[in-house]
This record gives structure tokens, sequence and C-alpha cells, in this order.
């Protein structure tokens, strides 16, 4: 028999896994690769729901372009040519119940020219600004207590907290430095402003002609089941609706999942296994095999949030100026951002143009009440803030759908980078990857795959 490899998991970073496992020059030529996913569906946070007739994205739907990981799964699934980027329209930042331009050439919100900021901050904020307050940091710390002390609490509250929530529906005076701004993390450690790192930042960014963002034509959500195709295509055997139970040490470093229901449960055997699942399904599959792992991974919370998607007849209106706005959390509103996806995206509007669609969302980490509530109320709730910052109601819906994501982004508390340490390679024979490890975005989700399928074809090869 060849050998087997277990991939649990069918979000984006374990199909990334299984595709780098059937591409991988050094996987033995006998490898079987099995994907093992809960849901119906494979992609995770990448789905695509159908709103007004249209199949939309619900979950991600923007990718970071100047991260090679992305582009390069596309480019080897051939579908380069269904590659789109966001229309060159600015987005806004809510201040003070209005919305201003989202300051350009910002590290995390930290601004590089304060010349942009004026306006969105006052005057005495921008003066605070001025007067770095450079002091050692020898630790991780929070991005927002950092960026407190340095810049003062204004910067934190109107720019980065807004432009971290939006990463990670997470708080900046809680999330690690470390982890989320690495750059910002080095310049602290080493005593150097801030500010002059976002400058260099941004003067390097402007050098640089290709397009931030993209997106795939018809949505980011058609990306795993095109990925799972390709799979399919080269015998990987692919189960959904299969929950992954437990795991346990099998003969010979072998490694045994079980899955079915507990009063039919099935038992399979595997030479190695990737754990491409959340912090706490990994964490209770590792209990028993690697507690330490384990428990640190059981630390780490996850926000939950939900997507109000809005689809309006007739082509965007003059109001709907810009891809859209972020909202930082000292506003008196519910929603934390908006995308004005028609416009953010042209394909949409030219594949729709008698439509116009818009999504709001909705929750914060430890914010739970509002999430309690009912979808018409979260409906109700987008309309009555996308109207308040715009100035005028927008005309009726044709159709809503809220897309509810429990447990959507892992937080990266201050001291992630140590707690997730020990879960990296949990036991010989099991990797892990996802969100939770080093980096949410989608880039990050496939580098961290495709890293955890190496160490599987390494751990193979003996
Ligand atoms: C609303 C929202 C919008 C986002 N927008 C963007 C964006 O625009 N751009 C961007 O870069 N990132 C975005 N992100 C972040 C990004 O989408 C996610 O971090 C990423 O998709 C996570 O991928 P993953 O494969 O690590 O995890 P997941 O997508 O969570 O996949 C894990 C899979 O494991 C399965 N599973 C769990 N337990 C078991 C088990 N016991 N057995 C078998 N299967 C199991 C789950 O069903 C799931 O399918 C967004 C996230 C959310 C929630």
């Amino acid at each position: 028999m060849g050998r087997r490899v277990a991939v649990v998991g069918a979000g984006i970073s374990g199909l990334a896994a299984a595709w780098q496992l059937v591409t991988d020059p050094a996987a033995p030529d006998d490898l079987s690769v099995t994907v093992l996913e809960a849901s119906d569906t494979v992609g995770g946070k990448l789905r695509l729901a159908t709103v007004a007739g249209v199949a939309i994205d619900v979950g991600a739907e923007s990718m970071l372009a100047r991260r090679p990981e992305a582009l390069a799964l596309v480019r080897e699934l051939a579908l380069e040519h269904l590659l789109r980027h966001p229309a060159p329209v600015s987005a806004a930042i809510v201040a003070g119940g209005r919305r201003w331009p989202l300051p350009r050439g910002t590290l995390m919100g930290v601004p590089s020219d304060l010349g942009t900021v004026r306006g969105l901050l006052t005057d005495s904020e921008v003066d605070r600004l001025a007067a770095e307050v450079i002091s050692p940091v020898e630790a991780d710390i929070a991005v927002g207590t950092f960026v407190d002390a340095r810049l003062g609490r204004a910067v934190t509250d109107k720019l980065v907290e807004p432009l971290l929530a939006g990463v990670y529906a997470g708080h900046s005076r809680a999330i690690s430095l470390e982890v989320a701004v690495p750059a910002m993390f080095a310049a602290a450690r080493e005593g150097r402003s801030i500010v002059e790192l976002a400058g260099r930042v941004a003067a390097a960014a402007a050098e640089n002609f290709t397009p931030v963002f993209a997106t795939l034509e018809n949505g980011l959500g058609t990306l795993p089941a095109l990925l799972a195709d390709a799979l399919r295509g080269r015998g990987v055997r692919l189960l959904t609706g299969t929950t992954v139970r437990a795991l346990r040490a099998a003969d010979g470093g072998a490694w045994a999942l079980t899955t079915g229901p507990t009063t039919d449960a099935v038992e399979e055997v595997f030479d190695a296994v990737v754990l491409a699942t959340p912090a706490a399904p990994t964490a209770r599959l590792l209990a028993g095999v690697a507690p330490a792992a384990a428990a640190s991974l059981a630390t780490i919370d996850y926000a939950s949030m939900a997507i109000v998607t809005i689809a309006l007849a007739g082509p965007a209106t003059d109001v709907l100026d810009g891809s859209g706005f972020l909202v930082p959390p000292t506003e008196p509103l519910t929603i934390k951002a908006a995308t004005f996806s028609s416009v953010k995206w042209p394909w949409l509007a030219l594949a729709h143009p008698d439509m116009t669609f818009l999504r709001a969302s909705v929750g914060r980490f430890g914010e739970v009440s509002t999430l309690q509530r009912p979808d018409v109320d979260l409906v109700e709730i987008a309309l009555r803030d996308l109207a308040s910052v715009l100035g005028r109601p927008l005309p009726t819906p044709v159709e809503t759908q809220v897309q509810r994501w429990g447990g959507g982004l892992p937080q990266y508390a201050v001291g992630h980078r140590s707690r997730v340490e020990p879960a990296r390679a949990p036991a010989p024979g099991i990797t892990v990857c996802g969100a939770a490890y080093d980096g949410v975005g989608i880039p990050a989700c496939i580098g961290s795959g495709r890293g955890a399928a190496r160490a599987v074809v390494a751990h193979l090869a003996g």
C-alpha cells in the first residue's frame, strides 16, 4: 500500500495543503491524499450565496496581490485569466459622523504624511502625532497601546483601530504588534520612528505599480470549488460532510482518524495528517496526542461577525462614491465597515449592470449582543447606519442576505507568537496550518497550508 496523507479541513489552507502534496516534486510517487471536510461544501470562509439571483461573495472577497502566495496558486491552477482588480476609487473612514478619505500611505493606520490626516484628526491631535514619543519596547505589546504612547490615542482610535478591525474584527489595544504589524514591532524594539517607517513603506509602495488587491471574476468564493476540481483531477479523495472527531496514534508511527456518527464510527489510518482546522477543533483533536500543543491552541479566541449583503435595483447611485468605508468603534454606529461591491469591483458592475450590490459587516470581538439579534434586525441596523453615514436612505433593497460567521477570525492577542510555538510541530507526522498561526489573510493561509504540506513531504522522506 502507498503512503497516505489526510488533510483535515477544506478551507483555503487545507485545500492549498492538498495542492502542495499533489504537486510537490519531492512527494513520494505512491502518495494518496484524502481531504476530510465537516461541512457540505469546501471553502470555509470563502463562500458564495445567491442574492437577487446572483452568486456573490458573502465571506472573503479580496486578496492581497502584493504577497506572492495567492497569485501563484491562481497561476498554477491556470485561472490567471479570471483575476480582477478593484476600481481605482478610494475608501473612506468615518469620524464625527462624516466620511473622510482614507489617508494614503499609512502603515496599518500610522500616517506617513501629517497633511493627509488633518480634518480627520483635529489640529491638537495632529500636533500630538507630530511629537512622536520614542521609548524602548522590550517585548510584544498591543498595537493600540503602543501607538497610544507613541502618537496619541486619537491615531489609535480613528486610524489604527478601524484598519485593524477590518482585518481581525478585534480591538487594537489587545492585538499583538509582533504578529499583526511585524515591521512596526521591529522599529519599536530598535527605537526607530514609526512615522518615518510608514514613510519608507509608502515610498516603496508608490514605486510598485502592481495592484494591491485582487479577486476572481464571479467571486473569490469560486476559488475553492475550482481548486477542489483540480485536486480531484489529480486523484485526491475529497470527502465533505465528514467531521473528524478523534485522532490517535496507530501502529508504526501512523495516525488513526475517526469519522462518522458515534454509533457507527469509522476509523482510517494515515501515515501523516495535516490539521487545517481552526484552533478550537485542532485543540480537541490534539488533546490526546499532544496535550501541550492542544492547551496552547485552546487559548486562542475567535471573533464572530455577520456580513449583510444588500441588492438594490438599478446601477450604483452617486451616493455610493468610493469603494466603501470603515467605522472606528468610537463612532455611535453598529456596522464596522461597508463595501460598495458594485463600485469596488468593475467586473461585478459589468456582469450585472442593472443591480447594485453592497455589504456591511457587523460584530467585533467581545460584542455578542448585536449578533444575538435576528437577521431582520441586522438588516435594519445596516440600512440605518448606511443612511446615517451616506446622509440619505438607500432605496428599498430588492433582496438582502445575512451570513453569520460564528468564530470567524482568530484574535492574535499579545504573546500570540510564543503561544502558537508549541503547536507548530505537535507530533511526528502531524502538521498544522490555517488562519490561527501566521496571518488571517488568504495569501498567508495558502502559504501556511503549503508549508505544512512541505513538512509532511519531508517527514515521509524520512
Ligand atoms: C467574513 C470574513 C471576511 C473575510 N474577508 C477576507 C478578505 O476579503 N481577504 C482575506 O484575505 N481574508 C479575509 N478573511 C479571512 C480569511 O477568509 C480566513 O482567515 C481564511 O479563509 C481562513 O482559512 P482556513 O482554511 O485557515 O480556515 P477556514 O476557512 O475556517 O476552514 C477550516 C475548515 O475546517 C473545517 N473543519 C472544522 N473542524 C473540522 C473537523 N473536525 N473535521 C473536518 N473539518 C473540519 C471547517 O468546516 C472549515 O471548512 C475573512 C474572514 C471572514 C470571516
